[in-house]
């Protein structure tokens, strides 16, 4: 088979398992984003997300990571929801992309699916998938396979269907025709998004102050209190922040998801502020035992309620 017919096959396979775009690239190291990436960590803008830190090597070359490894195939997945309007306007927000099942969970069965397929249709072929979870700079190679732009909000932009996506990477030691890499930037003169942050977390050049990001202090920030100069700014955010999206005008583009994995919770969009406030850890752990939200826990839920209901 061509370099051509593998890629064609590949493209197929990702059509199959309902994954909305994807893209190759040449695995090679990132050696711009390296630096990028050690400057930002300099400055200490992932807080304590010392995770981050971990594999710099594993994360800035493909090579390190999945040994013999030759593309790079980047896969995205519509999380946008068909239904909006939660119960309210004084209910507790949540982060689109956590209204649903858990992706991590959705999405590693897709990339097991995907590997199994490769050898079904391909053949010997050695690939390693990842979803967040891992050491790969997946917006990078994202642009680098012509998906997309990294706008000044720091998420992928696709210039279809917008940046409500999750991205998901698959390294394979497999020679491909490469997709070119997206080389404009269609945010143009553009400040949505810098503008209407609460926190003013969005620098300048693309740089986001993940310290500063309401996503942060929500999910990943395990302290028993949320910072003091913090209060008044996370207009009812109580889990994740989709401000620096929502405004985003490539977003008008979005159209719902059709992973049904991803439809609502129903609690999400019914529940109101009084049923967030009064719920137990027993039925938090019922209704949520797929969900993201899991990933703060129940105290981390009830202490981001307690901030915000104080604001
Ligand atoms: S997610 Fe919210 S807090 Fe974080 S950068 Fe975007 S707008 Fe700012
Ligand atoms: S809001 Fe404007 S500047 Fe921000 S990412 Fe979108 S297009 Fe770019």
């Amino acid at each position: 088979m061509t370099l051509f017919g593998n890629s064609n096959i590949i493209k197929q396979i990702a059509t199959k398992l309902g994954f909305d775009y994807c893209g190759i690239a040449r695995a090679l190291p990132l050696d711009d984003d390296a630096r990028r990436l050690e400057t930002w960590l300099n400055k200490g803008y992932n807080g304590s997300m010392q995770y981050m830190e971990n594999y710099f090597e594993l994360r800035v070359n493909p090579q390190k990571l999945v040994p013999g490894a030759k593309s790079v195939i980047t896969l995205l997945l519509n999380y946008y929801p068909s239904d909006v309007s939660p119960a309210g306007t004084d209910v507790p927000k949540i982060s689109k992309y956590a209204w649903g099942n858990d992706y991590h969970e959705v999405i590693k069965l897709k990339l097991r699916l995907f590997v199994e397929q490769l050898k079904i249709q391909i053949g010997d072929v050695n690939g390693r998938g990842f979803v967040d979870s891992a050491p790969v700079l997946e917006r990078a190679w994202a642009q680098r396979s012509g998906l997309g732009w990294i706008g000044k909000n720091g998420n992928l932009i696709n210039k279809q269907s917008g940046s409500f996506f999750f991205i998901a990477t698959l390294i394979v030691d497999l020679e491909l025709e490469y997709d070119d890499p997206i080389a404009k930037d269609f945010c143009g003169t553009c400040t949505k998004c810098i503008d209407a942050c609460p926190t003013n977390a969005i620098l300048d050049d693309r740089v986001i102050d993940g310290s500063k990001c309401i996503s942060y202090y929500t999910i990943e920030l395990k302290d028993v209190l949320i910072p003091g100069n913090m209060k008044g700014k996370f207009d009812d955010w109580m889990f994740g922040c989709d401000v620096c999206q929502d405004v985003c005008p490539w977003n008008r583009f979005s159209t719902p998801t059709n992973e049904t994995q991803f439809t609502p919770i129903p609690v999400i969009l019914d529940f109101t502020k009084k049923d967030w406030e009064e719920m137990t850890e027993e039925s938090f752990k019922k209704i949520f035992r797929h969900s993201p939200l899991k990933r703060s826990k129940f105290q981390g839920i009830k202490r981001n309620l307690k901030f915000i209901s104080k604001n």
